[in-house]
């Protein structure tokens, strides 16, 4: 399996599963592509129902249901308000039939309720929010994840079971007899050295570097993508519990989400043509963000000085004429000449769904042996009732810094706990910007397979959403890197 981000890490976690020897690599580190770069939502996407995608937002209402009873450490249900104003943008009754189609769609898979909200309403919970023109809106439910280290636990899992699993791993160009592929080239990014990988099945997860991996495949292959640039900010302001939908100047949706104690707001969608290793937020890309937030809430600033951080990340759609945000979210598996299998497009959301329709095609004879969709258990799942009081003292932390574990490892909290047992300095702060302990750091280059700064400043720990004043838990991580 070619490519570490949701998709090439839940492809090698089932097929692993389903009784295949799985190799999976990536040339960088685990989700540091698109799968660290999203709202952060597992969603039906109520967006997609203005263009008649229903079986998509179905499927993508069971899948969230889904993570959320297997994972439910990293996702959290989430109200969301759409504000409505007289005369712009969506009319308050397609609002109406929105929430409550959302809501059928999602049948025995709901998170609860729509609501129909007055004026009133709205104000009384989001007291914020623009208030002339406005007439009322709707709320409606979806969850908040955790993007980065869902994708680890599928790779995490599949290496439990035995999957070889290598980060820092580039497949360089295929191994090919009378034309079919049997196997990679790769190079181990960390030494120099290349080795060849030999496969009887191939999978490209490469996302929005699938052109690029297709070409390695055959030189002459046209494009399949049309990649299009998604920037979020995190702004240091608290919107409360609730998320908002809103409706742009230019009839585009964008998010603003309670987001590590700050909002988080996204996304922007244009379309990109520079190399996908280059993608980068432009002044543009934060004008347009600010600019939107400002008209949904006036009273707020919006200036550069508030911003904590920002990202940016390349939809990997499949090729689709027209305007960038009605491009299709529907995925596409595709079989080349050489026998390669691509997996191209889809939501974060629906990767467990599109991986298992990827584990179908090459082995059918064995899917029978994932039994009931709806367990799919990933490392760190099933943490039962813990005596939190016990474990304070047992290990001499903190009752936050153990909800907060919990919060981050599931039932694997304990295993980095017991880490602070051998060497009790690991129970110290990376810094004064989180509730992040030492241990998590040594247990991420330790179980995790960290190897830079950012796999750990980023992605393991999620420290780069939070605002800090000294920088410290940078410099903490990579001194514990050198050791
Ligand atoms: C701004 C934005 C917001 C989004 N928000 C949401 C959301 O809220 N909810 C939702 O459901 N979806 C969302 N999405 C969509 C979702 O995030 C993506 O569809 C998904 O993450 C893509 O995963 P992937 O595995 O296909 O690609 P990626 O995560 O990009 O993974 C591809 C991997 O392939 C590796 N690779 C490339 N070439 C090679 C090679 N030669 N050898 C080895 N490895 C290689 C790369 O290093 C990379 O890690 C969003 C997308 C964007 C851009």
């Amino acid at each position: 399996v070619v490519g570490g981000g949701r998709n090439g890490a839940a492809i090698a976690n089932i097929a692993q599963s389903a009784g295949a020897r799985v190799a999976l690599v990536d040339k960088n580190d685990w989700a540091s592509g698109t799968s660290s770069k999203s709202t952060k939502l597992l969603h039906g996407g109520i967006r997609y129902l203005e263009n008649f995608e229903f079986g998509l937002v179905a499927e993508s209402l069971k899948e969230r249901y889904i993570q959320w009873k297997n994972v439910p450490h990293l996702v959290k249900p989430m109200q969301f308000l759409i504000p409505v104003y007289k005369g712009q943008g969506r009319p308050l009754w397609m609002m109406k039939l929105g929430v409550w189609l959302y809501d059928v769609l999602s049948g025995r898979y709901s998170f609860g309720g729509h609501q129909n909200l007055s004026r009133e309403d709205m104000i009384k919970l989001a007291p914020g929010i623009k208030q002339e023109g406005l007439i009322g809106g709707v709320s409606y439910f979806d969850a908040q994840m955790d993007d980065a280290r869902l994708c680890l636990e599928n790779v995490l899992m599949a290496k439990s079971k035995g999957a070889d699993v290598s980060n820092y791993v580039e497949v360089m160009e295929f191994l090919k007899e009378n034309g079919r592929a049997i196997g990679a080239r790769v190079k181990d990014m960390t030494s120099g050295k290349t080795f060849d990988i030999r496969a009887k099945k191939i999978f490209v997860a490469a996302g929005p570097w699938s052109d690029v991996v297709r070409r390695k495949d055959n030189i002459k292959v046209k494009p399949r993508l049309r990649p299009t640039k998604g920037v979020h900010i995190v702004y240091r302001l608290n919107l409360g519990d609730n998320a908002f939908l809103l409706q742009g100047s230019d009839r585009r949706v964008f998010f603003a989400i309670p987001f590590h104690g700050n909002t988080l707001i996204g996304t922007t969608d244009t379309d990109y043509q520079g190399k996908a290793d280059e993608v980068t937020v432009e002044d543009k890309d934060i004008t347009y963000l600010l600019e939107q937030a400002k008209m949904n809430f006036p009273d707020v600033d919006f200036s550069r000085k508030d911003i904590i951080s920002t990202f940016a990340g390349l939809r990997p759609l499949v090729y689709e004429a027209g305007s960038p945000s009605k491009i299709s979210r529907q995925h596409a598996i595709e079989r080349n000449f050489s026998g390669i299998y691509y997996v191209m497009g889809g939501k974060y959301t629906t990767y467990r769904a599109m991986a298992l329709e990827c584990v179908k095609k090459i082995m059918p004879e064995h899917v029978h042996k994932i039994k009931d969709s709806a367990l799919y258990p990933l490392f760190g799942s099933g943490l039962s009732k813990v005596d939190v009081k016990a474990i304070t003292m047992h290990y001499g932390v903190d009752t936050d810094t153990v909800a907060y574990l919990m919060s981050v490892y599931g039932s694997r909290f304990n295993d980095v706990l017991s880490l602070v047992i051998k060497d009790s300095s690991l129970k110290g702060r990376i810094c004064t910007c989180s509730l992040a302990i030492r241990a998590q750091a040594a247990y991420a280059i330790q179980t995790e397979m960290a190897v830079a700064v950012d796999d750990i400043y980023e992605r393991r720990l999620g420290l780069s959403y939070n605002e800090c004043q000294t920088k410290e838990c940078r410099r903490t991580i990579s001194d514990m890197l050198k050791y």
